[in-house]
């Protein structure tokens, strides 16, 4: 159990394990995706240089499949927490599908982007946009108005990840630190914990997930097994307690 009190600011990081339930794979267990494409083949600026249309088959593949899947009840007990929490809650995930917000979580802060969303190449003044677009045979890669290229709104290895100030703050903030699904390995998403945990004594950390992150270290407490069965039974939330004057 995860206790939280009425004060406690609760910090989650998903990642990939997360959606595993739901049917999408993650990127290192079996039937992980780097099985079938090296990361270095597609998730790259300098992939997306060499062979623009093999990035965009991979990503339309991704697409096609986020068609076909739910939430699972781990991402409902993370929606029903942020309603009972509020602004007490932060949800940071590296995850871009968007089942978080299927199971009805309001503010969810995709680090490294949205797969139903894209954007220029050149990062003209047209901003990110949701798109559904996939890469049928003989087709030509849709171009912006300044002339580029329209790439997937996904943050690529040696790319700077999203809303980090947003994410940096809320870090400096919590109380309670959750890490769900997530090998330890991709940085800088396996240092949050770390930079939680810098103000030991305060911050409790945990981590929910089929086995042991490499970070292992910096958690308090790992609780082994699927994140849809362990999260809905997982948080105890305390109820405030009453002052002097409303016990009448
Ligand atoms: P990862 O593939 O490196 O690690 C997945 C982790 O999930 C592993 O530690 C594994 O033990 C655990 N896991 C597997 N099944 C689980 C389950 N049912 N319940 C709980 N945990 C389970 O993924 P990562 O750490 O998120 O990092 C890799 C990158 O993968 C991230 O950048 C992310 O953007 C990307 N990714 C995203 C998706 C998605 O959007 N659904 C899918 C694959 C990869
Ligand atoms: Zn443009």
């Amino acid at each position: 159990m995860i206790p939280i009190a009425p004060q406690d600011r609760v910090f989650i990081l998903t990642g990939a394990g997360m959606s595993a339930e739901s049917g999408l794979p993650t990127f290192r267990g079996t039937n992980g995706i780097w099985r079938t494409y090296r990361v270095e083949q597609v998730a790259s600026p300098i992939a997306w240089a060499r062979d623009p249309k093999l990035v965009w088959q991979f990503y339309s593949e991704r697409r096609r499949r986020h068609h076909t899947v739910q939430p699972n009840p781990g991402h409902y007990a993370l929606a029903r927490l942020e309603e009972e929490l509020g602004d007490r809650f932060f949800l940071c995930t590296q995850n871009v599908d968007r089942l978080h917000e299927m199971a009805g979580s309001r503010r969810v802060t995709h680090m490294h982007g949205k797969i139903f969303q894209s954007r220029c190449e050149r990062d003209c003044e047209r901003p990110p946009f949701d798109d559904d677009w996939m890469l049928e045979n003989g087709a030509e890669i849709p171009l912006c108005a300044c002339g580029g290229k329209i790439r997937p709104h996904i943050c690529w290895f040696g790319e700077t990840p999203f809303g980090m100030e947003r994410i940096a703050a809320a870090l400096e903030d919590c109380m309670v630190f959750l890490a769900v699904g997530t090998s330890g390995v991709v940085e800088p998403a396996a240092s949050f914990v770390r930079y939680a945990r810098a103000r030991r004594g305060y911050v409790r950390t945990y981590y929910v997930g089929a086995e042991e992150p490499l970070n292992r270290a910096f958690f308090d407490e790992v609780l082994l097994g699927p994140s849809g069965e362990l999260l809905p039974r997982l948080f105890a939330l305390q109820a405030p307690r009453m002052n002097a004057d409303e016990r009448g």
